[in-house]
């Protein structure tokens, strides 16, 4: 059940002590590299003013900025010979920033990783199919390691080409896939196609999603659609990638692993902290990285922190779910929401396919919303007025979601564009005023 039991239920105490200490390594190792050497001196921060874990907070904010300004190695906390690898982040809201690895830090990832797939699950004997792409990006090659560390058998298959995903599961008898929950909804319609299905014709029991926000209402989906049971995995380049904090098999909140980060949660506008079960951004600080220690790094991703410890006897504490980036938050009309509102309503009924799109445009000088939404081809050889009615439902339920009307628009499947990355969701053409 457990991977290293004695690290993942360590008493709260003994991982505070545990933490103050790598705390304080951690500033004295970030202090070897250009941009913290700077900070520290003129902040008069050294590893001795931490005295105790609420000095983190003497410890300025970094975001995705500031390692833009000093990129690429102004973070760097070894001589350049000692990294053997680089990583970047996906570029989903700029430039891409870049993050280093010395050889322990990759071990160390490899570790967190394993710890979290066999947290779900995952045994030496099972056939991992990693369906994330390999490359810059942290999921294909993070979840990569982990696999063979913990002994299971990599299909190394990355990302996209649908039909011969499809036939690699048939073929090597895949138990266990990592793939983005907007891409496995894809997939459902190509194993409609091909006449596949994944419930009897392969041996799937456990899918591991991530990488981008999704709600309760897409897992179910998965877990239906494929037969298996789907784990949320979070995971930020700026933090090596995947393996920050994961699902347990009670599926209720993602184990942060303490030993590894800090995690605070805080008002994005104060910057103070927030209680537990409150939302606000994610803040986030490695312990034992070496190359590239990272210290109270912003990531604009919005959680709550669970109160209670989780009944599978891991200490570490939960978060929730991720609702989205600080700037995935739309206005429309003057009304604050989430495209994962959207998503929510629209799972969650059953005559809507795998794909949907939210159009912003300015009409008149007001905002206009537009939900493209793919619902099933069965719905389209009926006739008109059961495609009109479910448009009403839909746009019924939207509005008791988001206080907005939308327009509603139904398309047959395979109409709206499909990333083989992290899903598209919003198209802003509203004018910009002032
Ligand atoms: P980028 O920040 O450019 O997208 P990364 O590849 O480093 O590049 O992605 C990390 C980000 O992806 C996180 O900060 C978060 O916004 C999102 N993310 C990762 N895993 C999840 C998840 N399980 N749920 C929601 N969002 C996630
Ligand atoms: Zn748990």
């Amino acid at each position: 059940m457990f991977w290293d039991k004695d690290t993942e239920t360590l008493d709260r105490n003994s991982l505070h002590n545990l933490q103050l200490q790598l705390l304080r390594k951690s500033v004295e190792q970030a202090g070897k590299s250009p941009c913290y050497g700077k900070m520290f001196r003129s902040e008069g921060i050294s590893p001795e003013k931490i005295k105790s874990l609420d000095d983190i907070r003497r410890i300025p904010f970094i975001t995705k900025d500031t390692l833009r300004e000093n990129y690429p190695y102004g973070f760097l906390a070894v001589p350049k010979e000692k990294i053997v690898r680089m990583h970047s982040s996906s570029g989903t809201t700029g430039r891409a920033t870049v993050i280093f690895h010395t050889a322990q830090d990759i071990n160390e990832w490899a570790g967190l990783v394993a710890r979290c797939m066999y947290m779900a699950g995952v045994r030496e004997h099972d056939i991992f199919q990693n369906m994330m792409g390999y490359g810059l990006f942290t999921g294909g090659l993070g979840f990569h390691y982990g696999a063979e560390k913990l002994g299971a058998m990599v299909i190394p298959s990355g990302a996209g080409n649908s039909r011969r995903q499809i036939m690699l599961m048939q073929e090597f008898d895949t138990t266990v896939i990592h793939i983005i929950p907007s891409y496995a909804l894809h997939l459902i319609e190509t194993f409609r196609e091909v006449g596949v299905d994944p419930r009897k014709d392969l041996k799937l029991k456990i899918a591991f999603i991530g990488a981008e926000p999704h709600t309760e209402e897409t897992r179910l989906r998965i877990e239906a659609a494929y037969g298996v049971k789907a784990y949320n995995s979070y995971g930020l380049s700026e933090m090596n990638g995947p393996g920050v904090a994961f699902e347990c098999q009670q599926q209720s909140g993602l184990h942060v692993w303490e030993d590894s980060y800090i995690v605070e949660v805080v008002d994005p506008k104060t910057l103070e902290p927030v209680q537990d079960g409150q939302e606000g951004e994610a803040v986030f600080t490695s312990l034992k990285r070496e190359g590239m220690p990272l210290l109270r790094y912003r990531t604009r991703d919005i959680v709550y922190r669970y109160p209670d410890p989780c009944p599978c006897g891991r200490t570490h504490r939960r978060i929730s779910r991720i609702k989205g980036r600080t700037d995935d938050m739309l206005i429309v009309k003057g009304v604050n929401m989430f495209p994962i509102q959207i998503e929510k309503t629209l799972m969650a009924i059953p005559e809507v396919g795998t794909n949907f799109l939210i159009l912003l445009d300015t009409v008149d000088d007001n905002d206009f919303m537009t939900v493209r939404v793919e619902v099933s081809a069965e719905m389209f050889r009926g006739d008109m007025k059961g495609l009109e009615k479910l448009r009403k439902m839909m746009a019924d339920e939207l509005r008791s979601e988001l206080l907005v009307t939308p327009r509603v628009e139904l398309v047959e499947p395979d109409t709206l564009p499909k990333t083989e990355g992290k899903a598209v969701r919003v198209i802003d053409n509203r004018k910009q005023w002032g």
